[in-house]
């Protein structure tokens, strides 16, 4: 079966007072089965080699999105190339704060996914409907574009892990249901069998997010197109070795 996937997404928050306590208290001590489950957490990019620094080696560190650009003048970014000099190898990319509060386009993220891949990254892939279009009954459509404008820009599936999160369900405390996250997580996989391979389909981890919590992350990961989570505000808690464990 699938290795489960978990990330932190830590967004814009800590201090490296806060980082070093979470991964003292939290991340380092959690015990649990890494051939079973691949864990990666996402610092701001300023605290990316520090973080680095004092987490055990089996936790991955992510950026939390990366340039469409390479190095150069570009002020403000932060280049493929100058993630992979910090030996790190993964970024999210089309987070919905990205998408709307930065104004990342279907396409702009599509470019920034191959530029990554092209570099050596591995890629987060985040994308899902917003409470309009859930509420309209088109989010099936909604996600079906958003995979085919990243599916333009991914050269190797094996280096990509696909992210659903409604955008009503982050940071609200309102997560899907599992039968809500599992309608979704089933159509994406029906959509990469149809639409890219069915080897694709079967291998693709596609993880949930949107008010995961230690709460909800064992009903969530019942269910058999779930195969992970990436976790906003209860990743910088004790809460997130709930999470992790909930995976074993
Ligand atoms: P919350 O877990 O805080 O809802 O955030 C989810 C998220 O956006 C993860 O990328």
């Amino acid at each position: 079966h699938r290795q489960f996937f978990v990330g932190g997404n830590w967004k814009s928050n800590g201090t490296q007072a806060s980082v070093r306590e979470l991964i003292e208290q939290v991340l380092n001590p959690t015990q649990i089965d890494f051939a079973r489950v691949q864990v990666v957490v996402a610092p701001v990019s300023i605290h990316l080699q520090f973080a680095r620094s004092l987490l055990k080696p089996e936790i991955s560190v992510s950026a939390q999105n990366c340039s469409l650009t390479g190095p150069g003048a570009f002020t403000g970014e932060v280049a493929a190339e100058q993630i992979i000099d910090l030996g790190l190898s993964w970024t999210i990319l089309g987070h919905s704060e990205r998408r709307t509060l930065y104004g990342e386009t279907d396409d702009v993220v599509s470019k920034k996914v191959n530029r990554a891949l092209a570099h050596g990254l591995s890629v987060i892939a985040c994308f899902g409907e917003n409470l309009q279009e859930r509420e309209a009954n088109v989010t099936l459509d909604v996600v079906a574009r958003q995979l085919a404008a990243l599916k333009e820009g991914i050269t190797d599936w094996s280096k990509v892990v696909l992210a659903y999160e409604p955008v009503w369900a982050i940071g609200t405390g309102r997560n899907a249901t599992p039968e809500q996250a599992q309608e979704v997580h089933a159509m994406i996989r029906n959509w990469l069998g149809t639409n890219v391979s069915a080897e694709v389909a079967a291998h693709t981890r596609v993880i949930y997010g949107g008010s995961v919590t230690d709460q909800n992350a064992a009903q969530l990961i019942a269910q058999p197109d779930v195969d992970g989570f990436l976790v906003g505000g209860a990743s910088l808690k004790p809460a997130f070795k709930v999470i992790l464990e909930a995976t074993n």
